[in-house]
């Protein structure tokens, strides 16, 4: 049996190391992640909240996960989602909130809100994809939590604890008044929710609590450097949804890194924007002083000098993450990713010369005006990279018109168009040698892209209804009124 196969919840918890609440307090609530136990465990904002949520006097908060076919379970009380007070979802993608529908069901509760008696736990929905946009399962939800979730959470907990009655109104009197909660039985036409943002990240630790060698990064201690991009490339819904980045202090990483060297010589520094700390040198000298195996999340091109991929090497790193998006310069500034192909090959150069020579690459096609030159245009910059002598792993992704962006309006590639890219990708880039591709599914990132800009009519088709999941067609552009996109309920001024 592989690691990653083992599914049962007892023995999943043997191999756990780290924070384990107090479990008798009177309200208890469930942290429900909608994939697997690996998934879950490797989602510092699962994590995060699993903390902040026991950190409150009166909550005890277990933890959960989707596995198809049996109701969701807390790992540590062993008890039913349907017995907790709170259920509370995470959602980092919108093609999870098919497994949200199927972990409500199989619990044997309502999908509807309005369907679900009082006497029923409270059923809350966080997360960057809710974030973007809370309508496509707000028939579902009590109460939708928008943006960054530490304060917010404690908030929730003491405006549901200071409840007399936990009745379902009775709650939402007490909570609808908390800054990024939005209520959808109570939404009035025109009223918005602003979502939270955490300006002192040194506030709250975001961070891996619980190690296990069961998730994507074995018995890693991941931690966040730093919250939000600001680079502002013209598709990437998370960095209009937060808009500038945001730094926690070289003192309080270091202090959380030292204090966890007991449990794991294995360190993870998340963000998107990890190598722009202030302090990134000094960060890494430490833990080379450790002696301590270090790896960063993906790297912004511009981050990677001769010092920096130099100190990677020292500490561990053994693939760096790129994302190009196109081959074709001009397609580049179009999307505002400021670097040319010249700037990409240098910093590859770099990584060889210090001896990393795994080098994983994003793409995407079907950006707006995209022509088959430019599909060209991406194998030739393969080639180029792989000629270099580097092992490259390439994902393609598709352009997805995601809320709040520049682009939130454009229309999608046709499936066609989409099928017949990514045969001449194929074509060409199956025959090099040390190159790998990770081809897109078509229909999920139809399924995504629909879900992503979804109203509450569409959502429910699409998660509620019982019926065959309608498979949209098309995904046109829309008229751009923002003052009418369903997501327009989310203020992130
Ligand atoms: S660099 Fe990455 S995280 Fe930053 S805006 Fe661009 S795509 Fe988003």
């Amino acid at each position: 049996m592989t690691k990653k196969s083992i599914t049962d919840p007892n023995e999943l918890r043997a191999y756990e190391r780290g924070f384990v609440p107090v479990l008798h307090k009177p309200v208890s609530m469930i942290l429900v992640y909608p994939n697997s136990y690996s998934v879950a465990m490797s989602n510092l904002g699962y994590q995060s909240m699993f903390y902040q949520a026991n950190l409150h006097p009166a909550v005890f908060c277990d933890r959960g996960w989707h596995h198809p076919g049996s109701p969701v379970k807390g790992i540590l009380s062993g008890r039913h989602m349907r017995s907790f007070d709170i259920i509370a979802f995470s959602v980092s993608y919108e093609l999870d909130y098919f497994h949200v529908a199927g972990c409500i069901r199989e619990s044997g509760l309502g999908l509807y809100a309005d369907s679900r008696p009082d006497t029923d736990p409270f059923l809350l929905l966080g997360g960057i994809a809710p974030t973007i946009n809370p309508m496509p399962l707000s028939s579902c939800f009590d109460a939708i939590a928008a943006g960054d979730g530490e304060q917010l959470i404690a908030q929730f907990l003491d405006a549901y604890t200071g409840c007399r009655s936990r009745s379902g109104s009775d709650v939402i009197d007490a909570i609808e008044t908390v800054e990024g909660v939005f209520c959808p039985s109570r939404h009035t036409a025109g009223r918005r929710i602003k979502r939270r943002i955490v300006n002192d990240l040194d506030a709250y630790p975001t961070q891996s609590v619980v190690l296990t060698p069961h998730c994507e990064f074995p018995d890693r201690f991941l931690i966040e450097l730093e919250r939000g991009c600001g680079r502002k490339c013209r598709f990437c819904a998370a960095d209009y949804i937060y808009p500038r980045p945001r730094f926690r202090s070289a003192e309080s990483i270091l202090d959380h890194i030292d204090r966890t060297r007991a449990m794991t010589s294995k360190v993870g520094l998340v963000g998107v924007a990890v190598m722009h700390h202030p302090c990134i040198e000094e960060i890494f000298e430490q833990i080379i002083r450790w002696n301590m195996d270090c790896s960063v999340s993906s790297l912004r091109v511009e981050s990677l000098t001769p010092r920096t991929a130099g100190l990677l090497k020292q500490a561990g790193q053994r693939t760096i993450t790129l994302a190009p998006e196109t081959g074709n310069d001009n397609l580049r500034k179009y999307i505002n990713k400021q670097f040319t192909n010249e700037m990409l090959l240098a910093k590859i150069d770099l990584c060889v010369k210090v001896d990393i020579t795994d080098i994983r690459l994003y793409f995407m096609i079907g950006i707006p005006g995209e022509t088959d030159d430019d599909i060209r245009a991406i194998c030739d910059l393969t080639a180029q990279c792989a000629a270099m002598g580097v092992n490259l792993r390439l994902t393609i992704n598709p352009f997805i018109p995601k809320p709040h962006t520049p682009m939130q309006a454009c229309a999608m590639d046709s499936r066609f168009e989409l099928k017949r890219k990514i045969k001449m990708l194929r074509d060409r880039l199956n025959a090099m040698r040390n190159v790998t591709v990770s081809y897109p599914a078509v229909n999920q990132a139809y399924m995504e892209a629909a879900l992503a800009r979804a109203d509450r009519h569409t959502g429910d088709a699409m998660l509620l209804s019982g019926s065959s999941m309608p498979n949209p067609k098309r995904i046109e552009a829309v008229a751009l009124d923002v003052a009418d996109m369903p997501w327009s309920v989310v203020d992130i001024s």
